[in-house]
């Protein structure tokens, strides 16, 4: 039978309709006018976006592409950088760090719990050799939200440099570079941006950058002191996405219209309803205090087939969400709600995800929880006093 299908996983996320005609113009040449006049207006608008004065650098490449660039030019072989592991993509940072040469110090965090702010200060006291900590603000594989606000408080009384893989939280939740004092924040199109996978975004604070041009880049592709001065003339190093860049156009101006702060707002209700109506259907999230706004993980009743359970939600409820990696595969379902998703499509979730349960294990939910869902959603919205954190105050 016909089914909408609906994506909801933590990237590639759905595309607004204005950023899909976006996408459909026709060529420019990226070294005209025209093309750099957008670059300046994109520009303008990613200061806000990252909360930072400093230049936003769009790469040709996937998120990956941008930790990569981030390594290789911040970084000599043989230096010493903290990560942060605490999932999939923790792991991908001392990857890419080993890759470089660079002697990694491991800091391993449970999975599904927040990294404690002291272990990183405890760290950095007993190494003054290290020179940078790695981690993600939100690490997509658990859905955890690490502390990165403390953490960047901690790393800017010292030398070393903190380096923020926003990913899958930059247009999600806040994180204003420039005022929490991140010396690296990145991060990838097709998660809170509303776009298709290919393009990245990279800033640096001006120690960063002081880093950068004393050291020659690692890299012939990811050179980020050239690809500044590129970005001067409203161009990029190489030949620009041109289409991806009309497309961030579009996106930006549904992010931007109202404000970063309404955005934050309906990704913190998006996710009461989510946790709220799981719970209510009976389930645990994997992340308990420290959660994400934009993927939320649900934990499995023991014995159920987690990768049956996807298949069903998509092919009998068109609802494409995404399983747990590595030691979580066929143990939690991943929510996306993050980019051009709303509440309907949250309920949509729930509503799988219960009937899925009842098909592949036999559980039957108690039937009031798309109403207690709701209710958590519009409560948030309504912004009652201490239902918003206090990080979700950002200036306007
Ligand atoms: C998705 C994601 C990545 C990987 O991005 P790619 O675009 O697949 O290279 C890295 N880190 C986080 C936190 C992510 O969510």
């Amino acid at each position: 039978m016909f089914n909408k299908q609906r994506l909801l996983t933590p990237g590639p996320t759905p595309l607004p309709e204005s950023v899909r005609l976006a996408l459909a113009r026709d060529m420019i040449h990226h070294r005209k006018s025209d093309f750099e006049n957008i670059m300046f207006s994109v520009q303008d608008r990613l200061h806000e976006l990252f909360g930072t004065s400093s230049p936003v650098l769009p790469l040709a490449c996937s998120g990956t592409g941008a930790m990569t660039a981030a390594v290789y030019s911040l970084f000599r072989p043989g230096e010493t950088v903290l990560v942060v592991n605490a999932g999939k993509f923790g792991e991908r940072w001392g990857e890419i760090a080993r890759s470089r040469g660079l002697k990694v110090v491991i800091l391993d965090v449970e999975w599904g719990q927040a990294v404690e702010p002291q272990k990183i200060a405890d760290m950095l006291a007993a190494r003054p050799d290290i020179s940078a900590v790695l981690l993600q603000l939100c690490e997509t594989s658990t859905g955890v939200l690490q502390p990165v606000r403390e953490i960047a408080a901690i790393v800017a009384k010292t030398d070393a440099l903190l380096v923020v893989d926003g990913i899958s939280a930059v247009g999600i939740s806040p994180c204003p570079m420039d005022e929490w004092k991140i010396d690296c924040l990145l991060t990838g199109s097709q998660k809170g941006l509303m776009l298709p996978p290919g393009l990245a975004l990279i800033a640096l604070s001006p120690r960063a950058w002081q880093k950068a041009e004393s050291m020659s880049p690692g890299c012939f592709y990811f050179n980020l002191p050239r690809e500044r001065d590129s970005l001067k003339k409203g161009q990029t190093l190489f030949t620009t996405p041109v289409n991806l860049i009309f497309g961030l156009q579009a996106s930006l101006d549904i992010l931007l219209e109202k404000g970063l702060r309404d955005v934050y707002a309906k990704q913190w209700a998006m996710t009461m309803l989510v946790r709220a109506g799981a719970r209510a259907i009976g389930l645990e999230m994997l992340a308990k205090n420290d959660y994400s706004w934009g993927v939320t993980a649900i934990s499995l009743p023991e014995g159920i087939d987690g990768g049956k359970l996807l298949q069903v939600a998509r092919e009998k409820y068109g609802v494409c969400m995404a399983g747990g990696q590595d030691r979580l595969k066929g143990k939690i379902v991943r929510i996306g709600h993050m980019g051009w998703v709303d509440w309907s499509d949250c309920l949509a979730a729930l509503y799988a995800i219960d009937r899925s349960l009842q098909l592949v294990g036999g559980y039957s939910a108690a039937r009031d929880y798309l109403e207690t869902a709701m209710a958590a959603y519009n409560l948030a919205l309504a912004g009652q006093p201490g239902v918003l954190p206090d990080s979700a105050q950002v200036r306007s």
